[in-house]
């Protein structure tokens, strides 16, 4: 939940801050219950490939994707450069609930939508460490983007053996290309992922 996924940022989900209370409240529920909050913080370097503006001729949205697979499939705006405003925590979002902040995306040559790995899947973020040192079996995603981060988070948490839910009042996606949120739903639905909201907490 970065300034420049919510409206008025550089790469804006549309409803991104209408989410942002009910976040506050579930992470709320789970301090209560001494359960452990995660964030997540794309930091990327000015000089990093998933932006358009560093392949010449190239436009946020257009589509493309490395050799290897680990930019792409489309190219992004400018966003969450590391030690800028943009990068940071959307004010209105509780931080302070937070136990732990993972940063990801970190390469230049690499992008990281999961919050475990980097899309290569060569190296992870220490979220499974984090996680496992805590002995934790569920997890539970919400936030943005449902279609990217979320996402990818939700498919590598089945892969990496852990319960997970998903909170889907919770996210909205960006559907780029077009049709990627249902396509990113029906996939995670097929993997066996629990499709919950925040009112299953209350
Ligand atoms: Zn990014």
């Amino acid at each position: 939940m970065q300034n420049d996924f919510i409206p008025g940022g550089s790469l804006p989900v549309e409803e991104g801050d209408l989410i942002i209370e009910g976040i506050n409240l579930v992470a709320k529920i789970f301090k209560n219950k001494k359960a452990i909050v995660v964030l997540t913080q794309d930091w990327h370097p000015l000089n990093h490939l998933s932006f358009a503006s560093n392949h010449p001729g190239k436009n946020p949205g257009d589509e493309f994707t490395s050799e290897d697979g680990a930019i792409g499939p489309i190219l992004w705006p400018d966003h969450c450069v590391q030690d800028t405003e943009s990068a940071e925590f959307y004010k209105d979002l509780k931080i302070d609930l937070a136990d732990k902040i993972i940063q990801k995306g970190m390469k230049p040559n690499v992008d990281s939508y999961s919050g475990f790995q980097d899309n290569d899947k060569k190296s992870e973020t220490g979220l499974r460490k984090y996680l496992n040192s805590l002995n934790i079996k569920r997890i539970f995603i919400c936030g943005l983007a449902l279609d990217y981060c979320c996402y990818f988070t939700a498919v590598d948490g089945v892969d990496f053996g852990y319960d997970v839910y998903f909170l889907v009042d919770l996210t909205r996606g960006v559907d780029l290309p077009p049709g990627n949120i249902s396509n990113s739903l029906k996939i995670m639905k097929n993997r066996g992922i629990n499709f919950i909201n925040k009112e299953s907490f209350k």
